[in-house]
């Protein structure tokens, strides 16, 4: 609906979206709030009102429902009421929670996968009648670790015979050498490698971590607030105490209003 104003420019009553009002009134939006935000003069928002009968009824109605909510919610104050909170947090995928939990490096399983991976012989010379050693793929002193990844099922002779050597300077000559075996070897670490990369790859996603409930006690300043307001001649009595002894009266004269307080309180009813 163009509508023309004093100054004789069209009224921008016609393109104002009502669903737009009716939800910045429902959520506690003042006239002048709204009129900043479908940008009019406050004068020509309330001449809307006063010209268009079903915008001021609507709009009374909005703003209602905003009240009715802080009063519904001052009263759940007074009162006290429960909450519910859901806490979501990012976790890591169950790989890297995995080696968290595990919180070693190289765990009694990872041995056990090891040796059978080997079928329970020497990964270097195939003997199995020895007792199997844990052998440092890169050995300690060149940086290796006990760790996933770097360790092998050893005899105690190729242990011995290692010792401190790299691998590739050591394994052709070792007696045991064989294709197949190397091949393993190879197999076994590239295995442990892309294990370990899946561990590590961080893999989010949002979980529920928590749910709270929460008892709310009532809160003494929404007690006061409601009373106040809806009883005041009940209260207040109350009131004026209370204002005064916040305020500059002495030590004396607040005595004196708390005695007279109590007299009043212990005075039997009518
Ligand atoms: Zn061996």
């Amino acid at each position: 609906m163009a509508e023309k104003n004093k100054g004789g420019r069209p009224s921008k009553y016609g393109g104002v979206d009502l669903e737009q009002v009716s939800k910045l009134a429902k959520a506690g939006w003042t006239d002048q709030e709204m009129a900043d935000f479908f940008e009019v003069d406050i004068s020509t928002w309330h001449r809307w009102k006063g010209k268009h009968s079903s915008f001021r009824e609507s709009l009374r109605d909005w703003k209602k429902e905003a009240d009715q909510r802080v009063e519904r919610s001052l009263y759940e104050s007074a009162l006290g009421y429960v909450s519910y909170e859901i806490v979501e947090e990012l976790t890591a995928g169950n790989g890297l929670t995995r080696l968290r939990e595990r919180g070693e490096t190289f765990t009694p399983e990872d041995w056990d996968d090891a040796k059978s991976f080997f079928d329970n012989t020497c990964a270097y010379c195939g003997d199995s009648n020895s007792k199997l050693t844990k052998d440092h793929f890169v050995p300690l002193s060149k940086g290796g670790k006990l760790e996933f990844g770097n360790v092998l099922p050893c005899c105690q002779r190729c242990n011995s015979s290692k010792k401190d050597r790299i691998f590739a300077d050591w394994y052709p000559n070792c007696s045991g050498y064989s294709e197949e075996r190397l091949k393993k070897i190879e197999e076994y670490l590239a295995d442990c490698r892309q294990l370990l990369e899946e561990e590590n790859t961080f893999d989010p996603s949002l979980v529920v971590t928590k749910k709270i409930t929460r008892k709310n006690p009532p809160n003494p300043n929404s007690i006061r607030y409601w009373l106040n307001n809806r009883m005041p001649d009940v209260y207040k009595d109350r009131q004026t105490v209370d204002a005064n002894v916040n305020g500059d009266l002495s030590i004396t004269s607040a005595l004196e209003m708390g005695r007279a307080r109590a007299a009043k309180r212990d005075k039997p009813e009518d």
